[in-house]
């Protein structure tokens, strides 16, 4: 089951539960988050963002390429950690040769720091994050033109004749739209907290109840309380997505315990993703 989150000009459709299975598609920008098991909704996206390869996140991947194929939508790009790409590669050759058929698809090795355009002004970044196996989360951004303050209030015959000599009137500017962590302990978010400035920043928080913390450090995951220890941090995004709950808790419990927990400068910006 997926649900929709309506944030701003971005639209969320997925589901997020740990164990059982982590989509987010992000309508707007092309592109999900992990693949989960090859949901229907995720179709449609030309990218996957592939944070690492537990199989809730991961297993959908030739199911993926192969429903693009019968609805005749193009190759998918599939954009994962450097170092299980020829794993992933292997698997998906298994599945060709299990069917009987050939695929087609994009599968992309990247490191974190680099530079990804998607396409024309859509680009995103990986930064390493900690969890039990190789792992990235992504940043993604939005590449647009803005008039030079020197020139804000000209006309348009003026605009022109600035274009016609030559001379640069625009900036380009990089706007930082969405952030998927993915499953990691809380330490990116002290090492790299300019991906927290995205107007949308998802994190995985598996575990709630304060007698869960050990296990979220055993497991390297996430506890809410270090996510509230850090709500300095999280000043500048618009809307925190919080989601991968643990399956020990009901949705009521959730609910509950993160109305619990959070102030109230995360409280209303808050929203929870199953
Ligand atoms: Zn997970
Ligand atoms: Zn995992």
């Amino acid at each position: 089951m997926s649900r929709v989150l309506a944030l701003g000009n971005i639209t969320l459709e997925g589901t997020s539960v740990s164990t059982l299975e982590t989509c987010v598609a992000v309508r707007e920008l092309n592109l999900c988050f992990d693949i989960g098991k090859g949901p229907r909704y995720a179709a449609g996206m030309d990218n996957v963002l592939l944070t690492h390869a537990h199989q809730d996140h991961a297993v959908g991947i030739a199911l993926h390429i192969a429903t693009r194929k019968l609805l005749d939508l193009a190759p998918p790009n599939i954009y994962l950690p450097a170092q299980i790409c020829e794993d992933m590669r292997n698997l998906i050759s298994a599945w060709e040769r299990l069917e009987r058929r050939k695929t087609r698809y994009n599968l992309i090795p990247v490191r974190p720091g680099e530079r990804y355009d998607m396409r024309k002004g859509l680009f995103f970044k990986a930064f390493p994050t900690e969890h039990t196996i190789p792992s990235m989360g992504f940043q993604v951004f939005e590449e647009r033109k803005k008039l030079r303050p020197e020139y804000i209030g000209l006309d348009g015959p003026a605009i022109v004749e600035l274009k016609s000599k030559g001379i640069e009137i625009t900036d380009t500017v990089e706007i930082p739209m969405v952030t998927f962590v993915g499953d990691s302990t809380i330490t990116p978010l002290d090492r790299f907290p300019e991906m927290l400035k995205s107007q949308v920043v998802i994190l995985e928080c598996t575990f709630l109840a304060p007698e869960d913390l050990p296990m979220a450090r055993k497991k390297h995951h996430t506890h809410i309380a270090e996510i509230v220890e850090r709500a300095e941090l999280l000043k500048d995004c618009e809307y925190l997505v919080l989601s991968h709950f643990s399956t020990r808790y009901t949705r009521e419990d959730v609910h509950r315990e993160a109305a619990a927990a959070l102030p109230e400068s995360l409280k209303k910006k808050t929203k929870i993703l199953y």
